[in-house]
């Protein structure tokens, strides 16, 4: 836990967020601001701020929270495909400092991404 860091907040209860589901390693809440009929975040309970700064002992971490994503898609009950995204950096315009996937769905999404 990371002061001062609103996903921290949201993973520990503090501040309000409709989490559609959480286990001792990851929360999964609908995003704020959706882009799609289905937006929700996932984020690791522990605080990482990006891809950047991910070490050895978050392997495991990592590979479980790829390993989810199939099980929420079926949770948040989206269809015929989804995009996951992790904005890392400025460049990619990361506002939240804690690791986060998007996961969206039920719409169709363009490529290349803006
Ligand atoms: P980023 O731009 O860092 O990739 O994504 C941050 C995301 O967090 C944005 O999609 C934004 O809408 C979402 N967000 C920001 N503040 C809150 C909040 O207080 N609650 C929830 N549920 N989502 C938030
Ligand atoms: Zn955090």
């Amino acid at each position: 836990m990371a002061e001062d860091c609103l996903f921290c907040g949201i993973a520990n209860h503090e501040i309000p967020s409709e989490i559609i589901y959480e286990d001792d390693q990851i929360c999964v809440y609908k995003d704020i601001a959706p882009q799609a009929p289905v937006h929700v975040l996932m984020i690791p309970k522990k605080h990482i701020e990006s891809l950047d700064t991910v070490t050895e002992e978050d392997r495991d971490l990592l590979g479980y929270m790829l390993f989810k994503v199939k099980d929420i898609v079926k949770l948040a009950g989206i269809e015929n495909g989804y995009r996951v995204v992790s904005n890392n950096g400025e460049n990619a315009q990361q506002t939240v400092k804690h690791i986060h996937l998007h996961i969206l769905g039920n719409r169709k999404f363009s490529w290349p991404p803006g």
